[in-house]
């Protein structure tokens, strides 16, 4: 009879503090697509980052929320200018060579189509060779403050507590967690919810079969309702290299109380997957052989953010203003989700642009902390315009800036003169889109040139 051998094994239990402890320059709260533009930036820099983020992958909702259309990066313009770059060209350069970007027309505004695999890994090199130190499935659990600074951010994993001490912070959390939890004023709406969605991607959808996305976008808005789809004005965006769906058709609440927010997320894949099975009668020959590849997690639009030195205003961003602190600017339109079954969708001329000031992304409270992404201070329209990816990818670098020229100091005190010198591309700049791209996919528009963020 064979001898059984015994594994070795040991007995553990668990130890008195298991905290491990960071200090960095810069801790940044919140990987999506702001986060890691403030992250990588940093370094680049010269500063110690850590990047902190409840989930295990970095990319927040550009990543994890199967949003894959990055808006608000061109002018309306027919020459359709691009108005952020740094790292962002590098990353539209990146992910162009990949074949993993896909630019679409939609009569007025150009967004562009990505794989969220590809930009995911996109992030994960470019952290790597940035040097950030990523801590991924990390939930903000505790900030300490000492007078007018943040001095450290606790994080818990599941496996166990991690304690970075920083000279500064980004909160790109898009709910203000890290403001909030530094015990400093947020906003939140008083006008009822801001509705999020939950998307899904349909993968191995015969493209050809289906027409172009603005009938879809009609029948939808003619048919939707009879079917039990809450949402009558959803959206679809086909990546026909793919043969992609994204799907954009439903409306759920996203509530700040956890067991609220997990409840409402079952909620909204039960409306995603019926908003698919409408899709599906619709158009049976396209869906075929085609499947829901991934729900994703909750998309989340607008929940609670800072209250800033300055709050951004809709009438700001209608009239243009070009602040004297302005370091960012896109064209995208107003677009607030804020009924069950609509959204309000209110574009710009083809000339327009608006700026977000830098006094919007820092609490006035604080010396060493600037926000960046969908939760800088604005109203809840201006927020609905400005949340959209290309300002936040380059409000997070505008932060990483901000906080590199205030050093030991407040950056309420840095020379914005310089910090616009700095951001420079990002308010002046403007390449036309042939100069990312050759050829350019030319949606349909008998409809309107309605997108969504
Ligand atoms: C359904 C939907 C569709 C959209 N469509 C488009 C579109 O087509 N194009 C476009 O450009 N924009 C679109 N947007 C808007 C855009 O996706 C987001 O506003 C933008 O990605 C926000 O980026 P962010 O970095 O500010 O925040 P997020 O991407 O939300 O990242 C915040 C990160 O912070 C982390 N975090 C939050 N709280 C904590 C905590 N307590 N501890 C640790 N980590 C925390 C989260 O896990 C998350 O990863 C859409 C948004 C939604 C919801």
């Amino acid at each position: 009879m064979a001898q059984i051998q015994k594994t070795k094994t040991r007995i553990v239990r668990r130890g008195a503090d298991t905290t491990e402890k960071l200090t960095v320059d810069l801790c940044v709260a919140g990987a999506g697509c702001a986060g890691v533009m403030a992250a990588l930036q940093a370094a680049r820099l010269g500063r110690k980052v850590v990047l902190a983020d409840a989930s295990p992958l970095p990319g927040g909702q550009s990543v994890n929320s199967n949003i894959g259309l990055f808006c608000g990066l061109y002018s309306r313009t027919p020459d359709h200018f691009r108005y952020t770059y740094g790292i962002v060209s590098e990353l539209l350069a990146d992910l162009g060579a990949e074949n993993a970007l896909y630019y679409r027309d939609s009569g007025v505004t150009i967004s562009v189509l990505y794989d969220d695999q590809a930009l995911l890994r996109w992030i994960d090199r470019r952290l790597e060779e940035e040097g950030v130190i990523f801590l991924g499935g990390a939930c903000l659990d505790r900030v300490e403050m000492e007078g007018r600074r943040l001095c450290s951010a606790e994080f818990l994993t599941r496996y166990g507590r991690v304690k970075i001490d920083a000279a500064a912070f980004v909160d790109a959390t898009g709910d203000a967690a890290l403001t909030y939890q530094a015990g400093l004023p947020c906003r939140v709406s008083d006008e009822g919810p801001v509705y999020g969605t939950q998307m899904i991607t349909a993968d191995q959808v015969d493209i050809r079969e289906l027409p172009s996305d603005d009938q879809i976008r009609r029948c939808i808005v003619e048919k939707a309702g009879g079917y039990g789809v809450e949402r009558h004005d959803g959206l679809v965006f086909s990546f026909p290299e793919k043969n992609r769906l994204i799907i954009n058709m439903t409306h759920i609440e996203t509530p700040l109380l956890p067991l609220k927010a997990s409840e409402a997320a079952v909620r909204g894949r039960n409306r995603a997957e019926r908003a698919y099975q409408f899709l599906k009668e619709q158009y049976p020959k396209a869906f075929r052989h085609a499947f829901i590849h991934s729900y994703g997690q909750t998309g989340i639009r607008q929940t609670r953010w800072i209250l800033g030195k300055h709050q951004l205003l809709a009438q700001e961003i209608r009239d243009g203003v070009r602040f004297s602190d302005a370091v960012a600017r896109t064209t995208w339109p107003i677009e607030l989700h804020d009924t069950l079954e609509n959204h309000q969708w209110e574009p710009f001329d083809n000339e327009h642009v608006h700026y977000v000031p830098f006094g919007a992304m820092v609490p006035p409270d604080a010396d060493n902390l600037v926000a960046a992404g969908r939760c800088i201070d604005a109203d809840l329209i201006a927020l609905s315009s400005v949340r959209v990816m290309g300002p936040c990818m380059a409000m997070g670098m505008a932060a990483a800036h901000a906080l590199d020229l205030a050093g030991n100091g407040s950056v309420h005190e840095i020379d914005i003169t310089c910090l616009q010198e700095r951001v420079r591309d990002n308010l002046y700049r403007c390449d036309p889109l042939s100069s990312d791209m050759q050829t350019i996919s030319k949606q349909e528009t008998e409809y309107d040139e309605t997108e969504t963020g």
